[in-house]
């Protein structure tokens, strides 16, 4: 009880925009499933599209997780250096 309690709080901090979202569908993605489709992610943010209606769960985990939110401005600097947000060659 007290950790939804807790969390109700904190998603009161969060943009009205994705408040809604989070608490309609607080599911986490996870790491492995969100750095799936974290390149698109990127791809419609740098669109002026809105990923986290697309991609609520990845969204939810970007805000809980320092590595995987690492990896996602790595692709935005990436992408706006270079013009582009897929994986990089190898
Ligand atoms: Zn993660």
């Amino acid at each position: 009880m007290a950790a939804v309690q807790a969390r109700l709080r904190i998603a009161m901090t969060y943009d009205s925009d994705l408040e809604g979202l989070l608490a309609a569908d607080p599911v986490d993605a996870g790491c492995a499933a969100g750095f799936e489709v974290l390149h698109r992610y990127v791809e419609d943010e740098l669109a002026g599209r809105k990923p986290a209606h697309t991609y609520p769960g990845l969204a939810a985990h970007l805000h809980g997780c320092p590595a995987c939110r690492a990896d996602y401005l790595g692709l935005i600097e990436a992408a706006e250096q270079f013009g582009g947000a897929g994986p990089p060659a190898s």
